[in-house]
């Protein structure tokens, strides 16, 4: 880290992330990579050395470090395997919801489940029909007594299968469009919830994404998050907040990536020396290391303003930069890596082949980037900027 933030506390525990990541996570990546099962173990790692309590305050049985430190635990532990690092941002996902607008009970509830690591969550906010314009949702719930049933079905959903909590969107009003959507807490046992089909996919396979549905769904009442009608501003509040913790994936791998290509480099000789020497790849190896910095310092500004309390626009747009820039630079980055291992690193035994189909996800979820852009342009026009225009007729 260039300008190191971090109190003495606060890097100890980096560098046991760091440690738990290269010594038990990295050789796990490629098998959880090819078997495509759900890494329980890594779980059970995190559980024991309680690291998903840093993504918690003490008063609910977390760690209390804040959120640039959690960037950090997933930037190092992407370096290594994407799939274990999204178990991490997805304790933030799905745990969210209930830290900004859960009542007293149901924090007291969900979140030292959560903390601990005993309980999984997932966000269900994707639908078949609906995906970056989340507000054509068709899922419903109606009030019955004290209970509230829920109809419809979510696609796309990580954790899906494993989670034992869901937060999950719906129209309590379906001709109020976003006014109408409503935030609930559901259970996995809960009657009339079901999982669906888990998607084979291109990369971070060890993820399960899937589809859940609501057949006459019934969850008490107190489930609501917030008041009905509110979901829509909790679910764009939460991916504000965790926006950036796919910046830290996405930094992770192209960081883990630099590093590989940057050994392998030093190593592999062509007409008679190591291709480090030749300035083409010495080129590619500055590149992918000077992106790799610059994300880092708008990832770790972003975790600084979120812990000084940034909060609605200043806070969409610092998010939607962070996680554009470092997802964009994973993409670039480990699509070069694979170049500077030649044909190696097109094969399965090297990681960067891996890395660079982790990589792309990550373009794509919450919010491709696209919307991110669209994100950081409406905040540009809103702004009130002194202009060189200023003053011309
Ligand atoms: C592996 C995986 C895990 C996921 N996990 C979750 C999860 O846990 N919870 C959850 O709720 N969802 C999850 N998603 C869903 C994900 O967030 C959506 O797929 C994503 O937001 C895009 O929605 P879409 O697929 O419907 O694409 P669409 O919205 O149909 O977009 C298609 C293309 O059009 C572009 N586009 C759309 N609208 C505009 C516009 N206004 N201007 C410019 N371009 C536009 C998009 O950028 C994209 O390139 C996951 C998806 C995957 C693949």
């Amino acid at each position: 880290m260039p300008w190191d933030v971090l109190s003495d506390e606060q890097r100890e525990l980096r560098d046991l992330v760091r440690q738990l990541a290269r010594e038990r996570i990295a050789p796990r990546a490629a098998e959880i990579d090819i078997s495509h099962e759900f890494p329980w173990d890594v779980v059970e790692l995190f559980r024991e050395n309680d690291i998903f309590g840093l993504f918690f305050t003490e008063e609910y049985g977390g760690l209390g470090t804040g959120t640039l430190l959690s960037l950090i635990a997933i930037e190092e532990v992407g370096k290594v395997c994407a799939t274990s690092a999204l178990i991490l941002a997805v304790q933030e996902l799905g745990s969210l919801g209930l830290k900004l607008a859960g009542s007293d009970e149901q924090k007291e509830r969900y979140l030292p489940r959560l903390a601990s690591g005993e309980w999984l969550p997932a966000y269900a906010l994707t639908e078949p029909g609906s995906g970056s314009d989340s507000a054509a949702m068709r899922s419903e719930a109606r009030r019955e007594g004290d209970e509230y049933v829920l109809n419809g079905g979510k696609r796309f959903i990580t954790n899906a299968g494993v989670a034992h909590v869901y937060v999950v969107f719906a129209k309590t009003d379906p001709d109020a469009g976003h006014a109408g959507i409503s935030a609930f807490v559901v259970e996995a046992d809960a009657p009339g919830f079901e999982v669906g089909r888990i998607e084979p996919k291109m990369g971070i396979k060890g993820s399960t994404t899937g589809e859940i549905f609501f057949d006459d769904c019934r969850i008490p009442a107190d489930n609501l998050l917030g008041e009905e009608g509110e979901g829509f501003p909790i679910a764009m509040r939460v991916l504000d907040r965790s926006r950036p913790g796919i910046g830290a994936q996405g930094l992770g791998l192209a960081q883990g990536a630099t590093d590989y290509a940057l050994e392998y480099a030093k190593s592999r000789e062509t007409m008679g020396k190591p291709i480090a020497q030749h300035q083409l790849i010495a080129g590619m190896l500055a590149d992918m290391e000077t992106k790799c910095e610059a994300a880092r310092g708008l990832l770790y500004k972003c975790g600084q303003l979120i812990d000084e309390g940034a909060d609605g626009a200043d806070l969409s747009k610092i998010s939607a930069m962070a996680k554009l820039y470092c997802t964009d630079v994973a993409m670039e980055v480990t699509t070069d890596a694979v170049q500077i291992l030649g044909g190696y690193g097109y094969i399965q035994e090297y990681p960067v082949e891996r890395m660079m189909r982790d990589a792309k996800i990550t373009q794509i979820y919450e919010g491709t980037n696209q919307i991110q852009r669209l994100v950081i342009a409406r905040e540009m026009v809103k702004e009130q900027r002194s202009s060189l225009l200023a003053g011309v007729s």
